[in-house]
């Protein structure tokens, strides 16, 4: 089983790589199915023997509008469903949380639209309530950012929420602890960065970006080449978690959105 993460799939024009273009995102899926993979949500592939090689879960974070627009109308052609990590205090919202270089900001999903994905057999999952980096909060801030999440998604779509996606994919033991006591039942990371988190609370991703030809998207789909690609993961990494760090540091101003 493959899990991969994406996070927009947007075709203006942003300088940050973490997104691919409607085409791009096509062609993926097209390619996917051509070599005959089968597509299952997260809890679908978890819970049922699908985990064989040829399964892929596909899982977008952060919530963003242009999934709805641009990727979910592919994937309900081909009845893919697909799960998706909402930042809760940001439905609805432009992603002022994150670095908006020039000041070019995208929208997250509504709630109307998050309903219509659940409808469609998309799994709905938390990404927090503010995308802030979990390891840097104390436990009361911890369990405010995993607990309210959970349970405003439950509330208003009448749905267990079961997978939490850490922002910046960044957790230790005692946050996954939390993440069971509060509730949830497994947890998704970037790359497979845990140290002592138990497996079904550091399922490992690779993320798809903008970079991503068809081969390389291929040899991330078979796992091939994995030490390089993990690699660039890391490198990925450290570059958005550094990018939003000045955003939220004392020092940001926040900037308005154009
Ligand atoms: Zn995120």
């Amino acid at each position: 089983m493959r899990i991969l993460a994406y996070h927009m799939v947007e075709p203006r024009f942003d300088v940050s790589v973490t997104r691919v273009t409607p085409k791009q995102f096509g062609r993926q899926i097209e390619t996917a199915l051509q070599l005959g993979y089968r597509f299952r949500t997260l809890a679908q592939a978890l819970t049922h023997p699908y985990k064989d090689e040829k399964t892929i879960v596909l899982t977008f974070d952060d919530g963003y509008a242009s999934v709805y627009q641009h990727a979910f109308p592919i994937l309900r052609a081909c009845t893919i469903p697909a799960t998706i990590f909402i930042i809760v205090d940001y439905i609805g919202k432009l992603d002022t949380w994150d670095v908006n270089f020039g000041n070019i900001c995208f929208p997250h999903l509504s709630w109307r639209e998050i309903e219509a994905l659940a409808a469609a057999g998309w799994e709905i999952g938390s990404h927090g309530l503010t995308h802030r980096d979990l390891t840097r909060l104390n436990r009361e801030e911890q369990y405010e950012e995993l607990y309210r999440s959970k349970a405003n998604l439950e509330q208003t779509l009448t749905l267990t929420i079961d997978s939490i996606s850490y922002p910046f994919g960044r957790v230790n033991p005692s946050i996954s602890h939390l993440c069971r006591e509060i509730g949830y039942r497994r947890g998704v990371v970037m790359g497979r960065r845990c140290r002592d988190v138990d497996v079904d609370f550091c399922l490992g991703r690779q993320g798809i970006y903008l970079f991503d030809g068809i081969r390389l998207f291929r040899q991330k789909i078979v796992a091939k080449n994995i030490k390089m690609l993990n690699f660039m993961q890391r490198c990925i990494d450290y570059c958005s978690m550094g990018t939003v760090i000045v955003k939220q540091g004392p020092w940001s101003k926040h900037e308005n959105c154009a």
